[in-house]
């Protein structure tokens, strides 16, 4: 056996196992789920800045746009820079300071521009402010509003990642402001990035703080089973009657260490009537053997005449004979035990069978006083089987019955169909099996008390119960005291004829 060292068999455990897989689960679900929320809150920053940043560049444009077409009504066709900066200059510094001065948004900077790009008006004073792309410029001035990400790589003035905004201002004939909102992405990377080190941090925290508990409660759910192994260590073929202290739980490990003592209980069971078989088997070939010494030792002490020794001889034939048919018997039990007969398969009329059994026992019922009574009923009384071993179980039967009774009694052998199955009765009038023996008669060697100065060794009924059961069929015993008793016989169904 390869011995696994302690600290190793600790990682070889199955608590140690339960727990790795749970915790991985949950680090994998954990892992999935923080990308979840940092994503969705990512976008969810995003839309609501560029949202915002539209609101309030849109606002100062609408504005714009509905004086410049005020002034336009207003001036007329003149067009010069004087009169147009003179509305322009009355006008948007007020619309800046409108929307900006907002306290929420005082993060959100506006600047006007020029067609050519050139910084008119700005809420945040000149430096740093996040410079439009040419292709954002370009499509303002075709009357697209577009978004950008700048990066100021600013020497003096705030440096950083900048959300930028820019819609055109149009008057009557193309654009000719560009009005632009921008705002730091400081604030929001600041967040998702706190975030982010909140979720790498707390992920395996809780990873870990789960598998310590997930161990703990573990080591308490199967806290039985070491338990269990304890007990089991102890049991040994000389301590068989340990049992497991069944857990107060009512879950699986409950259920093991009941299948577990029932295991024991059975282990037990055919250990101890094994070993009362050999003390039984030892006990009855002592008894035929100590009276075949004895007779030997009495012969050999002086000389004898031949009648004698023919009386001698004689009686050591008998026990002899009794012996080997105990022999005998225990080979034929054996055989079936292993499936070592090879039963002959034959449609059996059971009246046939019953009749011939009955005849060969015609002599010892007529010495004994007895009668013997046969009836068969109707339906299908035929069975298949091994005629010479099922000869043998009927034999068994009715000569326990005729043995059992006192003369003068009957023996009644009823054949009939139960349920489509073919069946055996054997009754006789003797004074019956007690209750005590009854669940016992058919085990090997066992005799009731009362049968003790009977000629049998308790093997008939055991040898006629594995004949039964090679065939498939189910040998029963009733009895009341001083009623007589039964044994029944049930085949199953015979099948179809060929
Ligand atoms: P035995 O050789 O002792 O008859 P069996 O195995 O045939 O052994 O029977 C076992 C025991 O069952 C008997 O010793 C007897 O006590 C009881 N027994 C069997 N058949 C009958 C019966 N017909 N009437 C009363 N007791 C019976």
């Amino acid at each position: 056996m390869i011995r696994i060292p302690g600290f190793l068999q600790r990682f070889n455990s199955v608590r140690f196992r339960i727990t790795l897989w749970y915790a991985a689960a949950l680090a994998v679900t954990l892992t999935l789920f923080s990308l979840l929320v940092y994503n969705s809150l990512a976008q969810s920053l995003d839309e609501n800045m560029d949202q915002l940043l539209a609101y309030r560049a849109e606002g100062v444009a609408d504005a714009l746009e509905a004086y410049l077409e005020t002034e336009r009504i207003e001036v007329g066709r003149r067009s010069d820079a004087a009169a147009k900066g003179g509305v322009f200059y009355k006008i948007a510094p007020e619309l800046v300071r409108l929307h900006t001065e907002d306290p929420k948004q005082t993060s959100i900077a506006l600047r006007i521009l020029d067609a050519g790009g050139a910084e008119l008006l700005s809420s945040a004073g000149s430096n740093g402010a996040p410079e439009l792309p040419d292709r954002t410029l370009k499509d303002a001035l075709k009357g697209n509003a577009a978004y950008d990400t700048i990066k100021v790589e600013g020497e003096e003035g705030p440096e950083g990642t900048y959300r930028s905004y820019a819609t055109p201002a149009s008057g009557s004939g193309g654009a000719v402001y560009i009005v632009q909102s921008y705002r730091s992405t400081y604030h929001t990377q600041f967040a998702l990035k706190n975030l982010r080190m909140m979720m790498t941090a707390l992920v395996p925290l809780i990873v870990l703080l789960t598998g310590a508990f997930g161990m703990f409660f573990a080591r308490v759910a199967l806290r039985p089973v070491a338990d269990m192994a304890r007990t089991i260590r102890q049991i040994t073929a000389e301590s068989l009657s340990l049992r497991l202290k069944p857990p107060a739980t009512r879950d699986e490990t409950r259920e093991l260490a009941d299948l577990f003592n029932a295991m024991l209980a059975r282990l037990e069971d055919s250990f101890l009537s094994e070993k009362r078989f050999i003390q039984d088997v030892s006990h009855e070939l002592k008894t035929p053997l100590t009276i075949l010494k004895g007779e030997l030792e009495v012969a050999l002490k002086k000389a004898r005449t031949t009648g004698e020794y023919a009386a001698i001889l004689q009686s050591n034939l008998e026990e002899t004979e009794k012996m080997s048919k105990i022999v005998g018997d225990l080979l034929t039990l054996a055989r079936f035990d292993n499936r070592e007969v090879r039963l002959e398969s034959a449609r059996i009329n059971l009246k046939e069978l019953l009749e011939r059994a009955a005849a060969s026992l015609a002599g010892v019922a007529g010495k004994a006083g007895v009668t013997v009574e046969l009836s068969a009923g109707g339906g299908n009384l035929e069975t298949d089987g091994d005629a010479g071993q099922l000869g043998r179980l009927f034999l068994n039967l009715l000569d326990n019955a005729i043995k059992y009774s006192p003369g003068g009694g009957k023996v009644s052998v009823s054949i009939y169909e139960e349920g489509h199955r073919p069946a055996v009765k054997v009754a006789d009038t003797g004074a019956g099996i007690p209750a005590a023996d009854l669940p016992h008669i058919f085990k090997r060697f066992y005799r009731a008390d009362s049968s003790r100065s009977s000629s049998g060794f308790g093997l008939g009924l055991a040898i006629a119960k594995s004949i039964a059961e090679a065939h498939g069929a189910e040998i029963s015993a009733q009895s009341a005291p001083d009623r007589g008793s039964a044994f029944t016989v049930t085949f199953p169904p015979p099948s179809k004829p060929a």
